[in-house]
């Protein structure tokens, strides 16, 4: 793991904070990177960062990833983000996963799992993967073809933890907020 992508998790994790002491919103935040170039592939500067923004815009698809996301491809003026990484501060909800694998991203990095979000902030996005899941297995959604190729690459998409010291503060902070209004 090179040293410049844990940094930028520690960007990722100081954005959470930021939403939290801000009122922007709960206690998430992404960052996108790339690499500088062919010849340094280790080496990363910084495309876009981002918080949650749910509260502060009353828009519920304002979460950090797609913040992210959003800002990324207005800088890049492309709608795919093919050669960039995702690092994000919670392991991403099914919109947000959506999201990444929409924006073709390379790779996405996480810091707290799912079950750190449950246990430390009350964000229990387990209903959503399992209402999507259930819709899978009755067959709700017809008409998928996996089988073509063309989904190919984005769902090469590599999902890996990245997991830096201070990735429980954010929710602490978040815990700590006598008018945080809403759990989401
Ligand atoms: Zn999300």
């Amino acid at each position: 793991m090179s040293q410049s992508l844990s940094n930028y998790m520690h960007m990722a994790v100081d954005e959470a904070s930021n939403g939290v002491n801000y009122g922007d919103g709960g206690p998430f935040g992404a960052v996108v990177v790339r690499p500088r170039g062919p010849d340094t592939p280790e080496e990363y500067e910084l495309v876009s960062r981002g918080h949650n923004m749910v509260l502060a815009t009353c828009d519920p698809t304002a979460h950090a990833e797609v913040t992210a996301i959003r800002l990324a491809c207005e800088r890049l003026s492309q709608f795919h983000l093919t050669d960039c990484i995702l690092l994000t501060s919670c392991f991403p909800c099914p919109m947000c996963m959506g999201a990444c694998l929409w924006a073709q991203l390379g790779t996405v990095y996480f810091a707290a799992s799912a079950e750190d979000a449950s246990k430390l902030g009350g964000f229990n996005d387990a209903p959503y993967y399992g209402y999507v899941r259930g819709l899978m297995e009755k067959e709700v959604v017809t008409g998928m073809d996996n089988g073509d190729g063309k989904a190919g690459r984005m769902l090469g998409m590599k999902v890996e933890r990245l997991v830096v010291d201070e990735y429980k503060r954010p929710f602490e902070e978040w815990n700590g907020k006598e008018d945080k209004r809403v759990l989401y």
